[in-house]
C-alpha cells in the first residue's frame, strides 16, 4: 500500500480509513478542518452542512475517500445508510418544527456534485419552507419506457 498511497496522495489514517490529501471532506475526517459533528464511528462521519439549505441540514460521508456512489463498496454503503437513518430520525425528534426530510445525493459535476467525496445530504423539511426540489415532469410512451428498461436491465450486475 505504501507506494500506492504516495503516488495517489493518499494517507492511511487508521487500519480502516484511507483519505485523499487534497480532499476537503478527507481533511474534515482527519480533523484538519473543523466540523460540527453529529455522529462518528470507525467508517462513517456525519456533520452539519456549512451552508445549510435548512436548519439542521446534515451531511453523512464514508471516512474512506470515494468520489461517487459507484466507487463505494456495498458494505460501506450499508454502514452509511444506517447512519443516514439514525441522523434523520434524531433530527425529526430533536427539532420539533421538522415534519419530514429529503435525502439528496449527487454524483459528478453535471448532477451538481461540488465536493468529489461521496456524501449524502439530509435536508429537514417543514410545511412552509421555501425549498423547491420540483422538476418539470415529462410525458412518456410505453414503448420508450420499455426500450430504456431493456437497456438498463441488461447492464445490472
Ligand atoms: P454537493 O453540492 O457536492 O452535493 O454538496 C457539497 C456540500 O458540502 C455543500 O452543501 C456545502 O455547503 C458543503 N460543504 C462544502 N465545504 C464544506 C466544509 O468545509 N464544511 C462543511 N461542514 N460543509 C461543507
Ligand atoms: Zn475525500
Amino acid at each position: 500500500m505504501g507506494w500506492i498511497a504516495f503516488y495517489f496522495n493518499l494517507s492511511i489514517i487508521s487500519k480502516e480509513v484511507v483519505v485523499l490529501d487534497e480532499c476537503i471532506f478527507c481533511k474534515i475526517v482527519k480533523g484538519e478542518i473543523p466540523c460540527t459533528k453529529l455522529y462518528e464511528d470507525e467508517q462513517v462521519l456525519s456533520f452539519l452542512d456549512i451552508m445549510p439549505a435548512a436548519k439542521g441540514h446534515a451531511l453523512v460521508i464514508p471516512k474512506n475517500h470515494y468520489a461517487t456512489l459507484l466507487d463505494m463498496p456495498h458494505e460501506e454503503l450499508k454502514f452509511v445508510t444506517e447512519v443516514i437513518q439514525k441522523v434523520a430520525a434524531a433530527t425529526m425528534v430533536a427539532l420539533p418544527e421538522v415534519e419530514g426530510f429529503n435525502v439528496l445525493q449527487s454524483n459528478n459535476e453535471v448532477a451538481g456534485q461540488l465536493v468529489p467525496h461521496v456524501h449524502f445530504h439530509i435536508i429537514p423539511r417543514h410545511k412552509d419552507d421555501k425549498l423547491n426540489f420540483a422538476w418539470e415532469q415529462g410525458a412518456s410512451e410505453m414503448a420508450e419506457l420499455k426500450k430504456y428498461a431493456e437497456l438498463v436491465k441488461g447492464k445490472i450486475e
